[in-house]
């Protein structure tokens, strides 16, 4: 069961159902501090807000106010609530980039390839004619093979972002976006969260190139490979906000590899797309902001 909600928070004496749109619900709990959410504690997710609160991408990123203990013993990041200033939220969830896996990740993958029958069953679902012959013949595809297809069902490999999960101004709810793959469906996506508030597209496209030029000037971007990190966006009918979150895969760059965001990956590149997909979403946005 997908539950959206699990926790209620109080802001200004203000009570609101928190939204999830992506992840596992147990990593998430109201703050200690009004208008704060925590998050479980992941090392690489640390070391990028700290980097991040002395970096001038600063005011894009929820306030960081550092790791406390919950109620549960565990260890918990405390950041800004990017929902409590809003009541009735529109939220969308877009992972950025051209892959969602680190290269460790895929390296760690193929140390032990073993057949897996059940990826190549959740493959032909998706699309019967992804197997080779040899898969066919097997009836089972290798764990690193699976993951790099992964990314070609979705519009992550082509345009450099997918869409995560969307709350809607009606209440509805959807996570359903492993497919999204075309311009064209992530058009019709966008313009059924945007359904109701036109006013909000240029505000999403001056936020998103601002957010643009600051990457291009920042050091911990030009430093930093960001993998599975989203934008959020949050409207109602007053206010609209873009921030970037979700930096537990964001990890310094190796010794000597400088990568542009927006070239092509191949392994052992780093390449992330970051720009890439931001500059597709701008492209987007803009064409919305036309009709
Ligand atoms: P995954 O890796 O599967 O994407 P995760 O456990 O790393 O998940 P996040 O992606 O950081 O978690 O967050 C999951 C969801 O929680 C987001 O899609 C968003 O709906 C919500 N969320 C996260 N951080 C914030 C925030 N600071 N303010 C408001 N909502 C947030
Ligand atoms: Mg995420
Ligand atoms: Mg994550």
């Amino acid at each position: 069961i997908v539950q959206w909600t699990p926790f209620i928070q109080t802001y200004k004496k203000h009570k609101y159902p928190w939204v999830q749109l992506a992840g596992h619900q147990g990593n998430f709990r109201a703050g200690l501090k009004q208008g704060t959410i925590l998050k479980k504690l992941c090392p690489p997710e640390e070391k990028a807000l700290e980097a991040i609160m002395k970096d001038v991408l600063r005011p894009y990123v929820p306030r960081y106010s550092g790791v406390v203990e919950g109620a549960d013993g565990e260890k918990y990041l405390q950041m800004e609530d990017l929902l409590s200033s809003y009541s009735l939220p529109c939220v969308m969830d877009i992972k950025m980039g051209v892959r969602t896996y680190l290269e460790d990740e895929l390296a760690k993958a193929r140390e032990k390839p073993k057949l897996r029958k059940d990826m190549y069953e959740k493959m032909i679902q998706i699309d019967p004619k992804a197997p080779t012959e040899a898969e066919n013949r097997a009836k089972a595809v290798t764990k690193p093979r699976y993951m790099v297809w992964r990314e070609t069902i979705s519009s992550t490999a082509t345009l450099g972002f997918r869409i995560e999960g969307v709350r809607r101004g009606d209440g509805t709810s959807s996570k359903d976006f492993k497919t999204t793959r075309t311009r064209e469906q992530v058009l019709a996506c966008l313009t059924s969260f945007l359904q109701g508030y036109p006013h909000v597209v240029s505000r999403y496209v001056q936020q998103l190139k601002s957010i643009k030029v600051t990457l291009e000037g920042s050091s911990f971007f030009k430093t930093h490979e960001l993998i599975g990190s989203s934008l959020l966006f949050v409207h109602n009918d007053s206010s609209a906000l873009v921030r970037m979150i979700d930096f537990a895969k964001t990890v310094p760059l190796p010794q000597g590899v400088a990568i542009t965001h927006r070239s092509p990956w191949s392994e052992g590149t780093h390449e992330d797309g970051y720009l890439l997909g931001l500059e597709n979403l701008i492209d987007i946005f803009t064409a919305l902001e036309k009709v």
